[in-house]
């Protein structure tokens, strides 16, 4: 028998958008995920895509495209440092006559969908492998913490996922901050410092890589 291929991204790509593992797929345009980059400095995770994501195919597009842009200016990073995905690849949603794209509104994965989605990520991250891991708001955070875990108690606060050997960075949801104006001030202090952990990360490897040989 031939030795089974190690599994790409084009091919784990092309079997996500076939996926029907949930009901979530009956109402969604598309499946979403990232634009592959080989070892990211990060990986930014937010919680499932939104009905333009749904529409392009892209996470963080449309409104939500500027939101990136005041991350990376902020962080100095530049775009193709970063990869970009979500928890829940279909975008949730419940009926409403209000919904600007269908007549759907976009609603919070139940914890059954992001169960049932969960081994797509976790391909995902062992296929990118990247030096970081930012969480972006309560569902990501709980996920990798494994139960319900509060953004205002860990952002900013840098920790180490042993699962995927990565260290993990929670921030708020930057689209919380539309409806929070409180917490812009402790988003964007956080994003900076975050900006200064990538640099270090990149001048001192060595350091980065004996703290994480501490930590296996
Ligand atoms: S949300 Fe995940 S598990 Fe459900 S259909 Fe989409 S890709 Fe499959």
């Amino acid at each position: 028998m031939a030795d089974k291929q190690p599994l790409d991204f084009p091919t784990w790509l092309a079997a996500l958008k076939k996926c029907r593992r949930c009901g979530l797929c009956e109402t969604r345009t598309q499946a979403v995920a990232g634009e592959y980059r080989e070892n990211p400095m990060i990986f930014m995770l937010g919680e499932a895509p939104g009905g333009r994501e749904d529409q392009e195919g892209r996470p963080f597009c449309g409104q939500a495209g500027g939101i990136l842009d005041d991350f990376l200016r902020l962080a100095e990073l530049k775009r193709e440092e970063v990869y970009i995905s979500n928890v829940v690849k279909c975008r949730p949603t419940r009926p409403s006559n209000r919904g600007i794209y269908g007549d759907y509104a976009n609603r919070k994965p139940t914890a059954e969908e992001i169960k049932t989605c969960s081994p797509w990520l976790e391909l995902e991250l062992r296929l990118l492998a990247p030096k970081l891991l930012v969480t972006l708001g309560g569902v990501p955070l709980s996920y990798v913490m494994g139960g319900s875990a509060a953004v205002g108690r860990y952002h900013g606060q840098v920790f180490y996922w042993r699962t995927h050997n990565v260290w993990v960075y929670p921030l708020y949801h930057p689209a919380a901050l539309i409806y929070d104006a409180s917490k812009k001030e402790a988003y964007e202090q956080d994003v900076r410092r975050l900006g200064q952990m990538c640099r270090d990360l990149t001048e001192n490897p060595q350091k980065w890589q004996a703290l994480l040989d501490d930590k296996q």
